[in-house]
């Protein structure tokens, strides 16, 4: 094998700089001086603010920044940044919103900015009576977790409510405690655990029993945010489009194996905006698919029907923990202007905002599915991708990825082919 004496165990590794770490690695992958250039090149995002919001930095990955254009939300127009590497994403929300735009856009809501922080209690002997002991604490338990945060009660955020459940488990019956704390702008991740482990000692304490986890839960579903929006029949290309959707949307509904890609590409938009503004991609996801999961089968997470008048009438629920503060949010220079473009005031209304992406998403999808196909709105971007691929520069990528999408044909040789034709006249 190929370097099979090379050592992964670099001691020290995470106190070295940047550009230490970078020569380190390039030791041992063997990079060119032009790939090490590469990495040390982190565009703007400054390397010393990447090397402190992860652990060992070599670099920055650039994901391309696109803006989602004819959003009407709640009767405001908003320009949506969306950070995706994937073709299709950004246009898709796009001709979505535009044929909505006529008809007034889309209407979101939210329940609420509460966030669940859960405490494992394990080794009772009598977990219903322990259940009881903790709820009976409730005023003490709303004191103790408002004093780890001061700064969230000040703003009108902190404990809310206390839930305590039994839970059967393979090996023992557990007492799982919930806080429930609102923590207004913030994702609130760091704020719960805070209090979820201030207040462990605690609850092992009045129990008799031993705390373990304490940790946030992602299924945040006392903070749902939903968007709905109609479609006119007539804006969308008429009645079979309509119902061809309508089916698309029961299949996804029905069967596990549809609904993982159907919410796929609803997360194609929401991730894309979660990661534009400094957010948590894989918390959103997770409460997602949790909450898609909600009545013991996996399904979709859009409802698709027909009103009175026979419009297309779409709505979407999701768990949508984002912050404005918090994580990289604030840090982020490209995340502070995307929340600049978007210009949300609140946690909440980026969450709304981020639920009408996420339903707009899945018109298009569901559109292109029930009627032409995904592949023909793709393969044009897809083609550029694949001209790319093949060593196009500059202008040769739009002829080359021309040239693949009248041949009916996107493929690699096919494309190396088209750039060497070009290049030769
Ligand atoms: P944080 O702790 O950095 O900031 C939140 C704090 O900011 C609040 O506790 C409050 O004291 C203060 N604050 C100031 N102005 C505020 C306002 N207007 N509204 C609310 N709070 C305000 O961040 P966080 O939101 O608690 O945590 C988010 C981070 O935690 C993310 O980076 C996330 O990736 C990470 N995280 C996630 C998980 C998970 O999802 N399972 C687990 C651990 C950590």
């Amino acid at each position: 094998m190929k370097n099979a004496n090379r050592s992964s165990r670099i001691a020290g590794f995470h106190k070295l700089s940047v550009d230490q770490r970078v020569q380190a690695v390039a030791q041992f992958a063997q990079l060119s001086e032009e790939e090490q250039a590469h990495l040390l090149n982190t565009g703007n995002l400054p390397a010393d603010m990447a090397d402190h919001l992860i652990e060992n930095v070599v670099g920055t990955m650039n994901i391309p920044l696109g803006i989602a254009t004819n959003m009407r939300i709640d009767g405001v127009d908003r320009l949506i940044p969306m950070a995706s590497e994937e073709s299709s994403v950004v246009a898709a929300v796009c001709n979505a919103a535009r044929q909505c735009y006529d008809n007034g856009g889309f209407i979101t809501s939210m329940s609420g900015t509460l966030m669940i922080a859960q405490i494992q209690l394990v080794g009772i002997s009598d977990p219903e009576h322990a259940r009881v002991q903790i709820l009976e604490r409730k005023q003490e338990i709303e004191q103790l977790c408002n004093e780890c945060d001061p700064i969230l009660v000040g703003i009108g955020g902190g404990f809310r409510d206390l839930e305590v459940r039994v839970l059967p488990t393979a090996s023992q019956t557990m007492v799982i405690t919930h806080l429930i704390v609102d923590t207004r702008d913030a994702m609130g991740a760091n704020a719960v655990n805070t209090m979820a482990e201030t207040l462990a000692p605690r609850v092992a304490q009045w129990t008799g029993g031993q705390t373990n986890l304490r940790i946030l839960s992602n299924l945040a579903d006392r903070r749902l945010a939903r968007a709905r929006c109609v479609w006119r029949t007539q804006d969308i290309g008429g009645d079979a489009v309509r119902d061809g959707m309508i089916s698309a949307y029961h299949f996804a509904d029905a069967d596990p194996y549809r609904a993982a890609t159907h919410n796929k590409g609803i997360m194609n938009g929401i991730s894309a905006v979660v990661l534009a503004t400094g957010n948590d991609t894989r918390a959103v996801e997770a409460g997602a698919h949790a909450y898609a999961a909600r009545r013991g089968h996996y399904g979709s997470l859009t409802r698709w029907e027909v009103t009175a008048e026979g419009n297309l009438v779409g709505s979407l629920e999701l768990p949508m923990a984002v912050g404005l503060v918090g994580g990289a949010t604030k840090l982020h220079p490209t995340a502070r202007v995307a929340l600049k473009i978007l210009g949300v005031e609140s946690a909440e209304q980026l969450a709304r905002v981020i639920a009408a992406v996420g339903l707009a998403q899945n018109f298009s999808a569901l559109k292109a599915l029930a009627t032409t196909g995904i592949q023909k709105g793709h393969m044009a971007l897809h083609a550029q991708n694949i001209a790319m691929m093949a060593g196009a520069n500059g202008e040769e990528i739009d002829k080359v990825a021309r040239m693949l999408v009248q041949s009916g044909k996107v493929r690699l040789d096919l494309a190396e082919k088209a750039l060497t034709e070009l290049r030769n006249g």
